[in-house]
């Protein structure tokens, strides 16, 4: 019934409300979208850098009634690939979870541009940043966090649309928050879905996560439009709630013996999930799960694991997504 391209740019999912696809779904390419009704509209999310984003409001502006002035922008979390076009929008009310505008300088533009240009200064972390990021300009980024922010849940209204912005973070960032249209049965998601990609946790908890994705599993939803990758359903929902149960699963016992989470990160086998893209993130999920263990599922404090380090430990990794197989070699397994 549904036949969603998986292409760049804007589709209508449901009345008035499209999204804003950037295939391939890998680092930096983000998705985005925009609810529409009458003149009023909710832009979710600004993209990565402001030559990408002026491109998708100027395909908005072409394509959705109403669409050359942005009313209502919400970030679904503070993560630079949802936020650094911000400025571009800046007569909009913009709206997110007080986490995320905790969350907002976490990603520093200046710094990445300065890692962009002078890669080689950076080591390995440098190289990686450089290989993921090259598409992107850093330049000219004025970090414009949300003015209005909320805890828990916020209903407004676009026209006649309500839209419900359901907190459920900290999870995959410290802030992250779902954007709901009932009566359109649409949900942006956020970064609380990588569809037909590795998700990367950089959080926690984990089990908050899994929470996070039950949400969705529980709502009267036909489309998810995931944060990164295609269109998506219920059932590529459940499939990364399984992943985040299963990483979890394996990871316990090797936290109890006392394993390094590097180390459990090449032990365990990603099985099904080995050939999904970006792989290399279970090193920063791991990270966090043994986070997670060491404080029994109750941080108070939710710090994020270091970005610098973490791209690192992934560049180690790069485009060897079989760690398991690689684990059992240098082991002799
Ligand atoms: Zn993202």
């Amino acid at each position: 019934m549904r036949n969603w391209k998986n292409q760049k740019g804007l589709q209508e999912v449901a009345n008035g409300v499209w999204a804003y696809l950037q295939p391939d779904g890998s680092w930096g390419w983000s998705n985005a979208g925009i609810i529409a009704d009458g003149e009023a509209n909710l832009l979710v999310d600004t993209l990565f850098d402001l030559k990408y984003t002026r491109e998708m409001l100027d395909d908005i502006k072409a394509n959705v009634p109403g669409g050359d002035k942005i009313g209502i922008l919400v970030n679904t979390h503070a993560d630079g690939d949802h936020t650094f076009g911000n400025q571009l929008v800046k007569g909009a009310r913009i709206i997110g979870t007080e986490g995320t505008v905790s969350d907002f300088d976490r990603f520093d533009p200046a710094f990445l541009d300065q890692v962009m240009k002078d890669p080689g200064q950076f080591g390995r972390a440098g190289a990686f940043m450089a290989e993921c990021f090259r598409p992107f300009d850093f330049s000219d980024i004025e970090l414009t966090p949300p003015t209005e922010t909320f805890r828990d849940r916020m209903t407004i209204k676009v026209g006649d649309k309500t839209v419900e912005l359901i907190e459920v973070g900290p999870a995959h960032s410290l802030g992250d928050a779902l954007i709901y249209v009932p009566e359109d049965k649409v949900v942006y998601t956020g970064d609380i879905l990588f569809n037909e990609g590795t998700p990367i946790a950089w959080y926690g908890p984990i089990a908050r996560w899994v929470n996070a994705c039950n949400i969705i599993l529980d709502m009267d939803v036909d489309v998810v439009v995931p944060g990164h990758g295609p269109i998506a359903t219920k059932e590529d929902v459940r499939r990364m709630r399984d992943y985040l149960l299963d990483v979890t699963e394996m990871a316990r016992p090797l936290y109890e013996q006392g394993m390094d989470f590097l180390d459990a990160a090449y032990k365990i086998d990603l099985g099904e999930y080995r050939d999904w893209p970006d792989a290399e993130r279970v090193i920063v999920t791991m990270r966090t799960l043994f986070d997670d263990f060491e404080a029994a599922d109750e941080r108070p404090v939710h710090v994020p694991v270091p970005f610098f380090e973490m791209m690192q430990d992934m560049r180690n990794h790069l485009g060897k997504p079989r760690v398991h197989d690689e684990w059992c070699q240098a082991h002799d397994h």
